[in-house]
């Protein structure tokens, strides 16, 4: 008896140290996350503060000098409305489901207004990029907005990491047992060092590369992805090798053929 109570003890003695040990790393990337969190609303606040100053003193004068601080202005603060908007949908999806209302949705028009909404920053990191959609695509059960979220996540980082490649790759097919579709999206940047790869879907996690060179991010992206992506009852998963790139490859399960709404099919299908 006294064995098997030492024994006990043993165990418990070892999950209090493990789960302590995980609290200080969770506590440390919540530390790490406020200060990066700061960093990344001061830039973008004092180049739109300075930048409204010069305007106000009359230092930039002449049409064109005066768009280019607009431009300025207006990315910047574009950069600021990302940031609010990723950690507060991180708050909320914390707090319950990361999906609002679910509607069949067509891949192709998703992956369209994600390319989209990501034009500018792809185009300032100097990639291009390259779509292949297969033919009749089955559509998904899809909240439209969560789901664009996570592509646009998955594209600004390829934009942000995989810059040097100059090469953005989005596909989208069929499984090949046609219960899904699969959207790829590959990039040829320096790719993702082994001893990370199991960590970048953790909350507040950044990699080391990131927070060397100062690339900026909050280290939610890749969390919401994963976590949207679920409650589609969908999978996502990575492979890297590094100096070749990397790749998401996300899956979502097709509506049910007889789910689907023929009036809506025929809209997506243009
Ligand atoms: P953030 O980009 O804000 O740091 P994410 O959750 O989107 O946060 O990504 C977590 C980490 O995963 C990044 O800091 C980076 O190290 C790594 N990562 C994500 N996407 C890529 C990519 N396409 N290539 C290389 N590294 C990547």
């Amino acid at each position: 008896v006294i064995f098997a109570i030492l024994l006990l003890m043993l165990a418990m003695a070892g999950a209090l140290l493990r789960f302590t040990d995980r609290a200080r790393k969770l506590a440390e990337l919540q530390m790490q996350f406020v200060a990066g969190v700061s960093h990344e609303l001061r830039t973008p606040l004092s180049v739109i503060r300075t930048a409204a100053h010069n305007l106000r003193s009359g230092v930039v004068t002449g049409g064109k000098q005066i768009e280019r601080y607009g431009v300025l202005i207006v990315e910047e603060a574009e950069r600021l409305t990302n940031i609010v908007e990723q950690v507060l949908r991180f708050a909320s999806t914390k707090a319950g489901s990361p999906l609002g209302g679910r509607e069949q949705t067509s891949v192709v028009s998703l992956i369209d207004s994600a390319i989209q909404a990501t034009a500018a920053s792809v185009a300032e990191s100097g990639c291009h990029v390259e779509k292949h959609v297969g033919e009749n695509l089955p559509p998904i059960l899809a909240d439209p907005v969560a789901l664009k979220h996570a592509l646009q996540n998955l594209l600004s980082n390829a934009a942000k990491y995989g810059a040097e490649g100059g090469w953005i790759g989005v596909t989208a097919a069929s499984s090949a047992d046609e219960s899904g579709v699969e959207i790829r999206v590959v990039d040829r940047g320096a790719g993702i060092p082994a001893d990370e790869l199991g960590q970048i879907f953790d909350p507040f996690y950044r990699g080391k590369r990131a927070i060397e060179d100062q690339i900026h991010g909050t280290g939610l992206g890749l969390n919401l992805v994963k976590r949207i992506v679920e409650a589609h009852q969908g999978t996502v998963t990575v492979t890297s090798s590094p100096a070749q790139g990397t790749e998401f490859l996300v899956r979502i399960p097709a509506l049910p053929v007889e789910q689907r709404d023929e009036f809506a099919d025929s809209i997506s299908r243009g």
